[in-house]
């Protein structure tokens, strides 16, 4: 039996449906790799045009990321602006990412509505703030860039601002109301559900050890069990380990850790976020936060490991709570928990194909709630022969970092001077 996370979300979510580990040899058009929102949506669309897939994780479906993110839809590209987005991988391919991350928090939405998926689904909106001027002038330009793209966004007034978060912390904010919120873990497995529904066989407690070329097909083999495809689809993100060769180092993976509360007051919960909105803010530390359906506070940000018996990180979470929101003195944490994103070097997401019949999804920079939907939908479209140039995001050569077995050291410095840097710039 897998053993999640003792997150909020695993408490609270939908019953799983129970997946076997792989103990046989088997065949099919597709073999995917991991089983969180990006493996799932790809299988999904693939079964759905009549493609014989199987799903295999190494732990029980929507363990990694997907099951334990802060389940904050946000619709925008994490780090840059659609011009510069347009200037770094060309007009045309930039448009086509650019509008796909803007459809992404609906299509979501419109997958929860088709397969009814019970998954608190809210879209109440995204409060997007920046935590000193610098970032204010920076994210003004931002909001620009992505208004003339198409994006529904405004700024707010600081009064509006305070209101709306029932915070005084930040003195520019916007908003979308295109974001929104869903229970991650009960969102994963209704994807499961459906794909099962649509007869993708899956399997829990399965790790792909190897992946072998043999005629055409590629055979991924298990401890128990191997399964024979023409197509195999990687969906491995933070959790990408040595199977496909420098993918691995594609990706950093960094933590980002997640508390929540009791149940809050009703009297406190109308002061703040009162109409179900999420707020993210633009430090680089980030700290991004919401309310549960039941009234719970939550509050996320990057941490140092994914471990919830690592008491500082987590008291500064705490603690930062407070600074923000002071109404919440006192109110009790009830769950702790972390998990992995992955991060590129370029922050933006990719698809490679670094062989005949071999794709990868993977890089969304803790922005994939939304994000892997596009990126499993385009791998799906991939298979099903859609042109390189109609997919929503070009496929790439795997890039890696150079240095890459010393992340750990790098990231855990970062992190110091993140929060340095994050310190004195709110002071400014
Ligand atoms: C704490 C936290 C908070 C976050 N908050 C947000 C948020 O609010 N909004 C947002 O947009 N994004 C957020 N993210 C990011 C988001 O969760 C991820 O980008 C997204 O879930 C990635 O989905 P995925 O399916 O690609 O990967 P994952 O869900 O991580 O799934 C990868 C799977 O691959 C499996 N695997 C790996 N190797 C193998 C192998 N060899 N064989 C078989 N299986 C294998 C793993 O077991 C894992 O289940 C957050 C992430 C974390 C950790």
């Amino acid at each position: 039996m897998t053993d999640f996370p003792p997150s909020l979300w695993f408490d609270t979510a939908n019953d799983a449906p129970q997946v076997p580990p792989l103990g046989d040899d088997l065949s099919c058009d597709v073999v995917i790799v991991g089983a969180g929102f990006t493996g799932l949506t790809a299988a999904l669309t693939l079964a759905e045009a009549g493609i014989s897939c199987a799903v295999l994780d190494s732990e029980a479906p929507g363990w990694g990321a997907s099951g334990r993110n802060g389940g904050q839809v946000n619709p925008l590209l994490p780090v840059h602006s659609p011009d510069y987005v347009y200037r770094m991988i060309g007009q045309g391919a930039g448009e086509r990412l650019v509008q796909a991350a803007l459809a992404s928090a609906d299509d979501i939405f419109a997958m929860v509505k088709k397969y009814r998926i019970d998954c608190e689904a809210r879209q109440n909106g995204w409060i997007r703030t920046a935590h000193f001027k610098g970032a204010a002038i920076k994210f003004e330009k931002q909001c620009e860039s992505w208004r003339r793209a198409g994006a529904d966004i405004s700024v707010l007034e600081t009064g509006d601002l305070h209101e709306r978060l029932g915070s005084t912390a930040y003195e520019m904010g916007a908003f979308m109301p295109a974001g929104g919120c869903v229970q991650p873990l009960s969102y994963a497995r209704g994807l499961l559900k459906a794909a099962l529904g649509a007869g993708v066989k899956v399997f829990g407690e399965s790790r792909v050890t190897s992946l072998e070329k043999s005629g055409d097909d590629w055979i991924a083999k298990t401890a128990q069990g191997s399964v024979r495809a023409s197509k195999v689809v990687l969906a491995t993100n933070g959790y990408t380990d040595n199977l496909w060769p420098g993918l691995k180092e594609s990706v950093v993976p960094v933590i980002s850790i997640q508390m929540a509360t009791e149940i809050v007051p009703e009297e406190i919960r109308k002061s703040m976020l009162k109409n179900g909105e999420t707020f993210a803010d633009s430090r680089r530390t980030i700290y991004y936060g919401r309310f549960d359906v039941a009234g719970r506070f939550l509050l996320g940000s990057l941490g140092q490991s994914d471990s919830f018996k690592d008491g500082p990180q987590y008291q500064r979470v705490a603690r930062e709570t407070v600074t923000l929101f002071p109404q919440l003195e006192g109110i009790k944490w009830t769950h702790r928990w972390g998990g992995r994103i992955a991060v590129t070097r370029d922050f933006m997401p990719h698809l490679h194909s670094p062989a005949e019949g071999v794709l990868a999804g993977l890089g969304y920079n803790g922005r994939g709630v939304a994000m892997s939907g596009v990126v499993g939908r385009a791998m799906a479209a991939h298979i099903l022969g859609a042109r390189e140039d109609e997919l929503a995001l070009p496929v790439t050569k795997i890039s890696g970092y150079p240095f890459h077995r010393f992340h750990g050291i790098g990231v855990r410095a970062a992190m110091h001077w993140y929060n340095l840097r994050d310190n004195m710039e709110r002071m400014l």
